[in-house]
Parts: structure tokens; sequence; C-alpha cells
């Protein structure tokens, strides 16, 4: 399954992501884990990165694509892979298209987790997030068992530093102006598919596993 998980930051793309890694072996991409791992770690990538995460603006095109198809190329992506926070832009769909168009393959389908405007800035705000294994939790929605500690790997959960109010309103625009347009492309390719992302997470779970069995293998 060679899935793009689409939708505005805070949808619960991560969090779904997890499960469908799981339930189909494949691999879960995150470009903003990508990021943060390098920023946190100093590589030229990650000197590259950091002031375009702390304004909340989207990496560069150049920069963010072909980290993607060095990801893409690795052996684990040969049976599927998820893709969580790429493509973003028009630009970047186009590359992942003709990435794998000279493969022979193309993705299974977009899928976008739909969740109003109004429901993000409490998610984002309260999200707190394992800088180690990169799950997400929510102080209210989703808490850890154990106070500040992450389920799976015991790490400090911590607070992004771009999840404040006003980074989040900035994400918001830059969504609505340079990703939103990617629902239109899909739907164009006949590849998009849709969740209600609001209620509870598993029954969101519930919900994508019943889109991606229609979409089948
Ligand atoms: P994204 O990767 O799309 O930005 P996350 O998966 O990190 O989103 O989720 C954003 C925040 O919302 C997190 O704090 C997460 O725990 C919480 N969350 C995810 N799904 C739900 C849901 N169905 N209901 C309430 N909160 C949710
Ligand atoms: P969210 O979980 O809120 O959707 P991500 O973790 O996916 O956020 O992304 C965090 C930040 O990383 C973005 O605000 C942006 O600066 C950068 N980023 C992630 N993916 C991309 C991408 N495909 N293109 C450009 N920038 C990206
Ligand atoms: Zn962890």
């Amino acid at each position: 399954m060679k899935i793009v998980l689409l939708g505005p930051p805070g949808a619960g793309k991560g969090t779904q992501a997890k499960f469908i890694s799981e339930k189909y072996s494949i691999p879960h991409i995150s470009t903003g884990d990508i990021f943060r791992k390098n920023i946190s770690e100093k590589t030229p990538l990650g000197v590259k990165a950091k002031s375009y995460l702390d304004a909340g603006k989207l990496v560069p095109d150049e920069v963010t694509i072909d980290i993607v198809k060095d990801r893409l190329s690795m052996k684990d992506c040969k049976n599927g892979f998820l893709l969580d926070g790429f493509p973003r832009t028009v630009n970047q769909a186009e590359a992942l298209d003709l990435f794998l168009n000279g493969k022979g393959e193309q993705i299974d389908t977009a899928l976008l987790i739909d969740v109003p405007k109004e429901l993000i800035l409490e998610r984002m705000t309260g999200r707190r997030v394992c800088p180690s294994c990169g799950a997400s939790y929510h102080i209210k929605f989703n808490p850890t068992k154990v106070k500040g500690k992450c389920d799976a790997c015991g790490a400090d959960v911590i607070q992004r530093k771009d999840d404040t109010e006003s980074t989040v309103k900035d994400r918001l625009d830059v969504y609505g102006k340079q990703t939103q347009p990617l629902i239109g492309y899909y739907e164009k390719q006949n590849q998009l598919s849709k969740v209600d992302g609001t209620g509870e997470i598993d029954k969101v779970f519930e919900r994508v596993i019943n889109v991606l069995g229609a979409v089948g293998k």
C-alpha cells in the first residue's frame, strides 16, 4: 500500500499514521520528524531547515523533495509506504508522481483527514510529542499513561516550539494557501479518499481502515 496522508496541521495525521503503519506493515515517513531529528542533531540539513520550522513556513521544495526521494529509495519502502506531511505543495506532489511513474508505480490513495478549523487550535496547543520516537499525545484528548513520559518508549514528552497559538495560525495560513490545493489535485486524478477526523481517535482509525480496505491492495 502506498499512501499519502493529507490534512491540516493537527488533523491527526501523525496519530493515525502510527496505527496504519503497524496494521499494513509499511514505514511511516514524516518529513516533519526527519527535519526535527536533523535539527536536534545539528546536521547541515537541520541548520538549513530550522528557521523555516520555527516560523511555521515550508522548507523549500528543492530541499524537501530530494530528502523524500532518498527515503523512498530505501529497501523498506519496497512494499509500500505511508507519507505524513509530504507532499505539501503541488510542486512536491508532481515530483512524487514523476518519481513513482519512473518506476512504473503510483500511490494507491491520498487520504484526507478532515477536521474543521475550529478544532485545530485546541488540538495543537495541547499537543505533546515524544522527541525520541515521534509519538503524539494530547493533554486532554490523549494523555500519556504516566505523566510526562512517552507510553511507547518512556522518554520525556515535550511541547513543540511551533505549537504555540501564533505559529499555529501561521501554519494554518500556509496550509490554506499551499497545501489545500492538493485536495483538488488528487481529486482530479481520482486518487482522493476522505475520512471524518472528528471524534475519538480509535473511531477515526476504524473509518480509516474502512476507507483503505475499499481502496484495496
Ligand atoms: P498532525 O500530525 O496531523 O499534525 P497529530 O496526530 O499530531 O496531528 O494530532 C494533533 C493533536 O491532536 C495531538 O495532540 C493528538 O493527540 C490530538 N488528536 C489526534 N487525533 C485526535 C482526535 N481524534 N480527537 C482529539 N484529539 C486528537
Ligand atoms: P504537523 O504535524 O503540524 O502537520 P509537521 O511535523 O508535518 O507538522 O511539519 C512541521 C514543519 O516541518 C512544517 O511547519 C514545515 O516547516 C516543515 N515541513 C514538514 N514537511 C514539509 C514539507 N513536505 N515541505 C516543506 N516543509 C515541511
Ligand atoms: Zn517515545
